[in-house]
């Protein structure tokens, strides 16, 4: 069902402060900024060879990386794992007990499927999955 890890997101208060640290330090390049109005967040990504880092910085003070700031403070806030097909993965976890955020998948940037599963199931890690071509 998983393939492997597709990227970890990372909530920031200014993703372009937080991408100097990527770029100037670790010598990684920004593929890409998108904002994700549906999720009230703006988006980098950072190819890392296999997987990808994704920056999170909210647009919104009520949206769900605001809240995550304010209660936290700036950290890894998800794992995203890719799966094949994301309604049957989503299905499966689903059959297994496991409470899901999403019942259905949702765009998400990039142009990928994404759901994300109730971290009080999952060890607390708020878990992704995340379909894309
Ligand atoms: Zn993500």
């Amino acid at each position: 069902m998983i393939s492997k890890i597709d990227h970890i997101g990372v909530a920031v208060s200014n993703i372009d402060e937080a991408k100097k640290l990527y770029e100037e330090v670790f010598g990684l390049e920004v593929s890409g900024i998108e904002v994700v109005e549906e999720q009230k967040v703006k988006v980098a990504f950072i190819p890392t060879g296999n997987s990808k880092i994704e920056l999170l910085e909210s647009t919104d003070p009520e949206g769900p990386v605001a809240k995550y700031l304010a209660k936290r403070g700036e950290g890894i806030q998800h794992m995203a794992l890719r799966v094949t097909n994301i309604t049957e993965a989503l299905e499966e976890v689903k059959s297994k007990g496991i409470r899901v955020i999403d019942e259905k998948p949702r765009y998400g940037a990039g142009g990928a499927k994404i759901a994300f599963l109730h971290p009080k199931d999952t060890n607390g890690v708020l878990i992704e999955l995340c379909e894309r071509e």
